[in-house]
């Protein structure tokens, strides 16, 4: 919010306090006693014989920068994790594009489909229990904690064993919970995963394949022998 003090003098306050003295709304009265609360708080000096003046609170000096201007915009601004969970990630373009759409609950599971009543399944394609939710299918659901399972145990990274997951509800914290900062193998692993996933989904659902447990080497395969090329050596002893 930009502050900026006016200094008025005795005579105008009056003047314009009788200009609002009709027709008062409730919610006219309340922004009048505020407003006179906050310009009795700064104590502005009523000396009838002095010009007003203006003061640019946001510098020291006083004085109106288009800098400080700028910068005030972005107070308060919550800063995205996207970046350091999404985009520099070292994973596929192709598969950060989808974990940015699954993060934000884009993809077209049954339940956002069923929400704008366009033709779904409901249930699951994979364990064909519950409504197919985002939440559900990626880390509910029976199958995929399987396929989590087999891919930590594989690779020895704790951080995706769905048994050290804690229940939360937001797909953000959920993915959150499968990578640790700065290891750049589990992170990988986890976008791969979660890529998966929703392959064998559609596979599943949209092919009527069987489901079938292709992990870790089937579905991982082609993307992390690119990676080892590209330079990503922890990967090596999973994909040379
Ligand atoms: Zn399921």
């Amino acid at each position: 919010m930009l502050l900026v003090l006016l200094s008025h003098s005795h005579c105008a306050l009056e003047w314009w306090i009788r200009d609002i003295a009709y027709n008062l709304t409730h919610d006219l009265l309340k922004e009048y006693f505020d407003l006179w609360t906050a310009i009795d708080s700064i104590r502005p000096d009523l000396d009838e014989s002095s010009e007003d003046t203006i003061v640019w609170t946001l510098e020291s000096s006083g004085q109106y920068s288009s800098k400080s201007a700028y910068a005030i915009q972005f107070a308060g601004q919550v800063q995205s994790s996207f970046p350091a969970l999404i985009w520099n990630a070292w994973a596929p373009p192709k598969c950060k594009f989808f974990l940015w759409l699954l993060l934000q609950n884009r993809l077209w599971t049954s339940a956002r489909l069923q929400l704008r009543h366009w033709k779904n399944n409901y249930f699951c394609a994979l364990c064909e229990r519950n409504l197919e939710t985002a939440h559900h299918l990626f880390f509910e659901c029976p199958y995929s904690r399987l396929v989590w399972q087999l891919v930590a145990t594989w690779s020895g990274c704790p951080s995706l064993q769905p048994t050290s997951w804690k229940e939360v509800l937001e797909l953000e914290d959920c993915f959150n919970q499968t990578i640790r900062a700065g290891w750049k193998k589990e992170h990988t692993l986890a976008i791969l995963t979660v890529w998966n996933i929703w392959n064998r989904r559609n596979a599943v659902d949209l092919q009527g394949r069987t489901k079938g447990a292709t992990f870790p080497a089937g579905g991982y395969q082609g993307h992390g022998s690119s990676m080892v090329l590209g330079g990503m050596q922890s990967f090596k002893e999973f994909f040379s």
